[in-house]
């Protein structure tokens, strides 16, 4: 099921806004609207990963709000079940998961540490 990141950011309390320079101020996150479909759902999710990471209390970076963007957008078991079912092809898995570009799904498999080896696509033949 895709993953709508401006739904996620409502659902703990953050509203999103159109505004022309991508910022947040930890109560509302500002998506500038000439960015791609694509684009704005990577923002929302990298912003809404350093609100959460300052509301555990823990340490907030780069890295780390990519990596809570990574996990919200491409949740590890259900995606982990597309790439048995598809392969580990981002062309394939963006048709799943449109809100992500072949950028962030590449990137979400390696930080999987999925070899495309072990997961070549799925072909069920009759018998
Ligand atoms: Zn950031």
């Amino acid at each position: 099921m895709p993953v709508d990141a401006f739904a996620l950011a409502r659902s703990v309390g953050i509203p999103v806004c159109f505004g022309s320079i991508p910022h947040t101020d930890m109560q509302v996150i500002y998506v500038p609207r000439r960015l791609s479909y694509q684009r704005q759902q990577w923002l929302v999710a990298h912003e809404l990963g350093h609100i959460l990471l300052g509301r555990a209390r823990m340490i907030d970076s780069e890295a780390g709000a990519d990596l809570v963007a990574l996990s919200l957008l491409l949740p590890r078991d259900p995606f982990l079940r597309d790439i048995y079912e598809l392969g580990c092809v981002p062309e394939r898995l963006a048709s799943r998961h449109p809100a992500c570009s072949h950028y962030v799904i590449s990137r979400r498999i390696a930080d999987l540490g999925v070899s495309s080896g072990l997961f070549a696509p799925v072909t069920v033949s009759a018998p």
